[in-house]
């Protein structure tokens, strides 16, 4: 057995169900363990390597700030953080940006952000948050607290208050809490990707937009997995024609290092003032100049391409009797199967495939810019597992 294997298991906490092997290196879609045996990525480091492993570009640019200037503190400016922080006002229309290292520490910005917006305008006790029931916001207490799904939640209490579940995709439930609780925002993701890739309908996201305005409730959206290209428009609300007061993305702009942007509109751009939030690595120039690097290549090419290869794919494994859902949009796509997902993906490891799971359905998250040639193999392999595991 490779020792990695046994040294992580003995010194590593056991907080992972791992696929039992060691990624060495790769380029692009393509991965290599340690015995030079080649595999098909289709998860892509779960949504964080938009152009694959290895990837010059980024790589040039982390390069060329690293022996520049690695760090400074947040007390004095650096170019890549406020370049970035343009970039993406400029592509999205908002106002602000704050600068963390993850997804959940994004969201835990937007939570204070809405917060102190809402007692600035109305005093305090406004402070109630409605989230979804089966969505995920992150690991940090007061993500878990917003994540509705009892399972993460178990052992871990007690948690900070002020979050109540709506029914996703129910309006009359959103509206019902809204009532019962002084709130002050509402979360959400438009495709739940860890409760198992579900999207949210266009009636609700535009009945949501329009009853928060009406209440001055700030509208939140979680773009930590959709956003960056990942669903075939820039950030996944643009796909519903609405704009949110605040939207949160990580994972898949850092190409691969740590960061997290709570993104501010003009409603609350201002709520966060000198002395009232901040991080140590946050915004960071090493990981902000790799990020822009990689926010620039977000091109509408890139994001037609998207859409070809998600057409590609659904159209695929539609075809297949084993295949009996696939919900998601662009490269972020769920596969319910007449086997587990989990299954699925043990068998295709073997077979060189990497895809991923998402409760009971197989959950595809490839490189957005995986070539053709490459992505057609991995979904032939897919079919070939789909069929031999569901015959079993
Ligand atoms: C992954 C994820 C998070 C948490 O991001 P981390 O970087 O792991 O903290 C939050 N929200 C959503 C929707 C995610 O998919």
């Amino acid at each position: 057995m490779n020792p990695i294997l046994s040294i992580d298991q003995e010194y590593v906490a056991h907080t992972y169900a791992r696929f039992p092997m060691e990624i060495v290196r790769g380029e692009g879609s393509e991965l290599y363990d340690e015995t030079g045996k080649k595999y098909i990525d289709l998860g892509s480091g779960i949504a964080v390597n938009i152009f694959g492993v290895a990837d010059r570009s980024w790589a040039q640019a982390v390069s060329d700030q690293l022996l520049k200037v690695q760090h400074t503190s947040n007390l004095y400016y650096t170019e890549p953080c406020a370049l970035l922080a343009k970039a993406v006002c400029e592509r999205t229309g908002m106002k602000k940006v704050f600068f963390g290292n993850s997804g959940a520490e994004a969201n835990e910005c937007a939570i204070k952000a809405a917060r102190r917006y809402s007692v600035k305008k109305y005093g305090e006790g406004r402070s109630t948050i409605i989230t979804l029931k089966n969505s995920f916001h992150g690991r940090t207490l007061a993500t878990l607290a917003a994540t509705g799904q009892d399972g993460y939640h178990q052992d871990f209490g007690p948690f900070p208050g002020g979050f109540v579940y709506a029914e996703a995709d129910q309006l009359e439930s959103v509206k019902t809490l809204a009532k019962e609780n002084r709130c002050c925002a509402v979360m959400i993701e438009t495709i739940q990707g860890e409760g198992g890739v579900v999207p949210l309908s266009d009636g609700f996201v535009k009945g949501l937009r329009q009853f928060c305005d009406e209440n001055d409730l700030l509208l939140i959206v979680d773009e930590v997995q959709t956003g960056n290209g990942r669903t075939g428009a820039l950030y996944s609300y643009m796909n519903y024609d609405i704009k949110p007061d605040i939207f949160t993305t990580a994972k898949g702009i850092g190409g691969g290092l740590p960061i997290g942007l709570a993104v501010l509109g003009e409603k609350c751009q201002d709520a966060l003032a000198v002395g009232s939030h901040g991080s140590t690595f946050g915004g960071n120039p090493v990981c902000c100049a790799g990020a822009l690097n990689i926010f620039s290549r977000l091109t509408d090419t890139l994001l037609d391409e998207v859409n070809a290869k998600s057409a590609y794919i659904v159209e695929t494994l539609s075809a297949l009797p084993e295949v009996k859902k696939i919900t998601g949009k662009g490269l972020m796509l769920g596969i319910a199967c007449q086997k587990n997902g989990r299954e699925i993906a043990d068998a295709a490891l073997q077979k060189g495939l990497l895809v991923l799971t998402a409760k009971d359905k197989v959950r595809l998250l490839p490189a957005l810019n995986i070539p053709w040639p490459i992505l057609q193999e991995g979904v032939d392999i897919l079919v070939r597992v789909i069929r031999e595991v569901c015959a079993q």
